[in-house]
This record gives structure tokens, sequence and C-alpha cells, in this order.
């Protein structure tokens, strides 16, 4: 004897896992547009800046460093305010 109700458990269980998985889906496809997104912008800064290749010293006080151009954000920023007063002066020429 079938117990009642038991079909339509299964059934809304089922929607429940379908709408579940659909959810899932657009989240994936939500993350992977973001990193896409990401990845472009990154890419677009790194064009617009000439590489810097790692040379070990900070770029502004060449003092060592482990990893990157410089020791911290204020060398960073120091040489690019340095770096567009050479671009300024270089166009005023
Ligand atoms: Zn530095």
């Amino acid at each position: 004897m079938p117990e009642p109700g038991l079909p339509d458990l299964a059934a809304f269980t089922l929607s429940l896992h379908l709408v579940r998985t659909q959810t899932m889906t657009d989240q994936i496809d939500q993350a992977q547009e973001h990193e896409q997104m990401r990845r472009d912008i990154a890419l677009r800064e790194q064009a617009l800046k000439p590489k810097m290749p790692y040379t070990g010293q900070c770029y502004n006080c060449e003092a060592e460093i482990k990893r990157g151009c410089f020791c911290d954000a204020d060398c960073r920023d120091d040489y690019e305010r340095r770096e567009k007063l050479k671009v300024k002066y270089a166009n005023a020429n």
C-alpha cells in the first residue's frame, strides 16, 4: 500500500534539488564572470605600466626587498609621483 503524501514529497525534493542546482550554477557563472573581469582589469593595468622587473632592490629607496618592486606603499607612491613628473617634464620639453 503506497504511503499517502510520499509522491508529493519526492516531487518537492526533486524541485528543491533543481532550484538549488540552478542557483549554484548561477553563482558559479557569476564568480567566473567576476574572475574574468578582475583578470581583464589586471591585464589592462599591466599594459599601461611598463614592465618593472624584480631587481632585489626597492625602485624608490634602493632598500633590499624579497619580492616586488617597492618596500612599501609609500615608496611605490613616491616612485609613481616622480615618474609622472618625469613624463610631465618630458612632454613639456
Ligand atoms: Zn623603498
